[in-house]
Parts: structure tokens; sequence; C-alpha cells
């Protein structure tokens, strides 16, 4: 169903998820004079503390997914594993954002790999692993190294094992629950970037200038901006993700996850995921670009005008406070030019992404990273 008109000042949106993401879209929406319902089935989600309202209950909990879908004009989410039967249950009263389209092919790493490359894009090779024994024909054909991952529900490397020479592959198989799985050539990448951008009910498309992104143990620890890819890769890389956005119908933000390959004129970009939704390689355009990815998906699912996605200075980083890197949170408001958001998680755990700090320079010459 699509947004039948502009929804406006006043208006109730709804959230599925109620993390740090779901909290930074009801601050953005806010600033537009609009009110959230946020839906999460955990009583302390970071969101509910800045929500109109807010309800608990599991996400197959039909009734109570009614009931939120009515009370608002336009549903959104902030995780790409909403259960299909959810996001039926939804739609059904209320246009939803981006559309169930988006979220089934972007949550089966199968179906997005065959989609993408239907469009012509570069992805890593790979191919369908439901057995041991398509495993062992996989890598056969694709050799080793190579990545095992889950077909859906993975995230942060979680669902995920790499086929190295000695690897034994029952085992491996068996390490991911004998879920269907697909194996992936594995990419000798220089670097790893990310698009993030938006598309409006009007087919209009913006993107931010590209991130780079550093992992430490497959969680996403430092976005550079601009990231140190020419322009023609560039190019290709936004290019990529507006046919992704066109082909999809696509309504909000979404981000384009890239492994970069060859340099100089060999300089090339192999489209790695597609995130359906607001992302932490976005989190810099709160302070770094005149319209923050979170207004613009805000902008995006109102039927408003998208805003510009301009850089506010010469070079950006966002830096996540993950598990006890939050303690130095009071250092940090300290620090001159620092921009540091907090999710409010009572509990600090390992692994959890806890905060973030964004940090803007006019001038090349001092390297936080
Ligand atoms: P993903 O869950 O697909 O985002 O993968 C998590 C991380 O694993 C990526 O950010 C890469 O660092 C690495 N990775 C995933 N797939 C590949 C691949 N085909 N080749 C090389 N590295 C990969």
């Amino acid at each position: 169903m699509k947004a039948a008109g502009i929804i406006g000042p006043g208006s109730m949106l709804g959230i599925l998820g109620g993390g740090q993401l779901a909290r930074m879209l009801a601050l953005a929406a806010a600033d537009y004079g609009l009110r959230c319902h946020i839906f999460a089935p955990e009583p302390d989600s970071p969101a509910f503390d800045v929500a109109a309202c807010h309800t608990i209950a599991p996400y197959d909990d039909t009734a109570a997914l009614r009931r939120f879908a009515e009370s608002c004009a336009v549903v959104t989410y902030e995780f790409e594993n909403v259960p299909a039967a959810t996001a039926s249950v939804l739609a059904e009263s209320r246009p939803l954002h981006p559309n169930a389209t988006a979220l089934a092919t972007t949550q089966d790493r199968l179906l997005e790999k065959t989609f993408v490359a239907s469009l012509g894009i570069a992805v890593a090779p790979f191919a369908p692993v439901g057995t041991l024994q398509e495993l062992e024909a996989a890598v056969e054909r694709l050799g080793r190294p190579s990545i095992l991952k889950t077909r859906c529900l993975g995230y942060d490397g979680k669902g995920q094992v790499k086929i190295l020479p000695g690897t034994d592959l029952a085992q491996a198989f068996a390490e991911i629950g004998g879920e269907p799985a697909i194996l992936e050539g594995f990419i000798p990448f220089i670097r790893e970037a990310s698009v993030v951008a938006a598309r409006g009910a009007d087919g209009a498309f913006v993107a931010y200038d590209l991130c780079e992104n550093e992992h430490v143990d497959h969680i996403l620890s430092l976005t550079r901006v601009p990231a140190r890819i020419g322009p023609s890769a560039v190019a290709a890389a936004i290019s990529a993700a507006m046919r992704i956005a066109a082909a999809l119908d696509y309504i909000g933000v979404l981000a384009v996850e890239l492994f970069v390959v060859g340099e100089g004129a060999q300089e090339q970009v192999i489209v790695n995921e597609i995130a359906p939704r607001v992302h932490n390689s976005g989190h810099w355009t709160s302070e770094g670009a005149e319209t923050s990815q979170f207004h613009q998906h805000i902008r995006a699912i109102c039927n408003l005008p998208l805003g510009s996605a301009r850089r506010r200075g010469a070079r950006i980083t966002m830096r996540n406070l993950v598990g006890g890197e939050s303690e130095g949170w009071l250092a940090l408001l300290g620090e001159a030019g620092a921009h540091v958001h907090l999710y409010g998680k009572d509990e600090t755990r390992p692994g959890r992404k806890m905060g973030h700090v964004t940090r803007i320079f006019d001038m090349d010459g001092h390297d936080p990273g």
C-alpha cells in the first residue's frame, strides 16, 4: 500500500524495533513535529525513552500488531529480520516502508545476491548450500578460502564460518547449525565501504558521500567519510544503489555494503549486502550532513521532499563505542568537536553497541582514527 499523501506534524509514525536506530529515528521525527509509537518485545528498549508511546509484545502477536498499526499513519522498521507474517499484518492496515519485497529480498542472502546479480551488479561468486554434499561441491567450485553463511538471520559476522585450507566441511556445516546457507568466494578486498542513500515515493534518489568502514570482530568500529575511493568506483557504487532501490520500488533510507578491490584504474566495487533501513555507517550524517539519514528516512516514508545530503566538513569520522568503550563517555564530552551519542542501554556487554562519537574536520592533518 502506498502513502496516500503527505504525513505531517502531529501524525504518529510506527517503528518496529526499539534499539538505537529506532531511538534516533524517533528523535528525528520529533524535529518535524511527528510522534512515534515503538513496537518491540524487550521491556528495556532504548527507543521507548524518547517516543510518545510504545507496545511491548512479540512480533507474532497479530492483535497487538494490528492495534499498533491502526494507531499510526505509516509504519517502518529498524531491522531487516522482520518476519514476513508480521510485515503482511502491518501492510494490511497501513503503508509499510520500505515494502515487504525489500524485506523478503534482503533477509535472505541467496535471494539478495541473486537479485543484485540480476541487475548486472558485481557480487562475490556464490552457490546455495542445503546439504553437506552441496557444500563439498560448492567448495570444489569456489575454492578456499571461502565463506559459509546462513541464508537468514546473520548479522555482525554471526552465522558465518570461513572455509580455510584445513577446515573440516562437516564441522563447518555443523557450526552454522546445518541451516540453509550459501557459500561465497572470498573477496580479497582493500577496503570495505557503503553507500547510504534514500529514495522517495516519487522516485527521487539522494545518496550521501561514500563511507569507508573498518570492522573489529565483525562489528563496525570506524567510518570515515569521504571514503578513499576513486571517482569512477564511487559513481559505480552510487549507480548500483540507485538501481537496487528502483528495482525494489524502495521508499526510505537504505545502505549498500561494498567490498573495494583493485587499485587505480582496476579499482572496482562488489556488493556484499543491502540493509533496508538506516545504517550504522550513516551515523556520521547526524552532524556531518545537511540532512541526517534519520531525518531523510522520516522524510521519505512521510512523502516529504528529500533533503540535501551534502557533507559538512572536509573529513568526518564516526567511531562506535562498543562494550566497555562507552565508559570513556565523560572524557569524550570534554573533547572539543566530539559529538557524543549514548544509546541509554542499561547493561554494557562485550560487542554491544552502546553509543558513537562523530568528529568533523575542516582541514586534513589530525587523524583521530
Ligand atoms: P556480512 O555479514 O556478510 O556483512 O560479513 C561480515 C564481514 O565478513 C564483512 O564485513 C567482511 O569483512 C567479511 N566478509 C563477508 N563476506 C566476505 C567475502 N565474500 N569475502 C571476504 N570477506 C567477507
